[in-house]
């Protein structure tokens, strides 16, 4: 029977295998990132002709794919990235949920996969929470990750959009990404690769822009840089952003400044959080075309003072410096910005509860 998707009701099918107490207590004393997975896992089901339907919260486990799904060969995948905080009264909440549900909505178009309704993204996400709630760490700093997906799981070797997918979400206990000290990156410049073009996916949040940025990675991590820089060559050497996190400049007059959604550069919910933080605070917020020479010479003259990364996982990274083979622009030994810094207690501060939440980012889960 196809379920209408206003109506998308969770089972939860209980597990017989819950990791125990005493492990769990080893895995929450150094959580890492990415590297432990929770008990449960949230599915929907999608088809052309019975579109969402069999909404249910199972046990974690491997996922039963046919070799011939298309997902394994032409790439039709997205997912999203968020977090459940631990709030001092032991509740649990989330970060702009209905802002991950719309973005992925964005991707899926871009990819042709189904739109998930708002409802049923935040509904899974409550769901597994609520199965999984012993997994939410309680220090500082700390997380449950939660990473929605979507692949096409239809077996068929012809190219066209898949008429069959599954929509999930798995967790995984985060830790501090700095141990506590927040110490600024060096960024490694990307000039013979992109990780989006013109009319591609780069503002889409999906796997292909990853395995696109790997082998630089890999280049970057040989040079001693921890992400890489990547640029819009044919406009200027435009700055688009990081692997994974968007790009934000600090300027002596206090204005904010990070670049326009080109097409190219994915909008982060970070960003997007950091633009009306520092609108809040009466800066001058920008969001413009900056180039690499701007950067240069914004750093040499003084007039740049600070620059950083955001996204959900690190939330808010100093930049030291960002090189390549010929140059190095900026410090790798200067201490992080005083902006970046209060940006990024405030941010944190707000999503564990310690500062007001005056915009009404949090959505309690449990
Ligand atoms: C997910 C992502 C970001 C950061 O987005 P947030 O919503 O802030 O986590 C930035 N750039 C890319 C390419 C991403 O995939």
């Amino acid at each position: 029977m196809t379920q209408s998707t206003t109506e998308l009701a969770f089972t939860t099918l209980p597990s017989q295998n819950l990791v125990s107490e005493a492990e769990l207590a080893v895995i929450l004393a150094n959580p890492g990132f990415g590297d432990h997975f929770t008990d449960y896992t949230a599915v929907i089901d999608w088809t052309k002709d019975g579109g969402w339907q069999n909404a249910r919260v199972e046990p974690y486990g491997p996922i039963a794919l046919d070799p011939a799904a298309s997902v394994l060969h032409y790439g039709q995948e997205i997912f999203e990235g968020l977090k459940a905080y631990r709030h001092a009264d032991g509740s649990v909440w989330t970060f702009r949920p209905e802002a991950n549900a719309a973005r992925l909505n964005r991707s899926a178009q871009r990819l042709a996969l189904p739109e998930l309704p708002e409802s049923a993204f935040i509904g899974a996400v409550e769901a597994l929470v609520q199965a999984d709630q012993r997994w939410v760490p309680d220090q500082d700093g700390e997380s449950l990750y939660l990473r929605p997906f979507m692949i096409a799981t239809e077996a068929f070797l012809g190219v066209r959009a898949a008429h069959a997918v599954s929509f999930r979400v798995i967790a995984s206990p985060a830790g501090n990404y700095f141990g506590g000290e927040l110490k600024p990156i060096s960024i490694w410049i990307s000039r013979n690769y992109a990780r989006a073009g013109r009319g591609g996916t780069g503002a889409a949040k999906c796997g292909g822009n990853y395995a696109a940025s790997l082998l630089p990675q890999l280049e970057a991590e040989a040079n001693g840089c921890k992400q890489v820089l990547f640029l819009d060559p044919t406009n200027d050497n435009a700055v688009e952003e990081l692997g994974g996190m968007n790009v934000f400049f600090v300027f002596k007059d206090g204005t904010l400044v990070t670049p326009e959604l080109s097409g190219s550069i994915l909008e982060g919910v970070t960003r997007s959080s950091v633009l009306q933080l520092g609108r809040d605070r009466g800066m001058n917020v920008v969001e413009r075309k900056i180039t690499l020479d701007e950067w240069r010479e914004g750093i040499a003259s003084g007039e740049i003072t600070e620059v950083f990364a955001c996204g959900t996982a690190a939330v808010i990274t100093p930049i030291g410096e960002i090189k390549d083979e010929q140059e190095s622009i900026g410090d790798p030994t200067a201490p992080a910005g005083e902006v970046s810094v209060s940006l990024r207690e405030e941010l944190l501060g707000i999503q564990t509860g310690t500062v007001e939440d005056r915009h009404g980012w949090l959505h309690r889960l449990a």
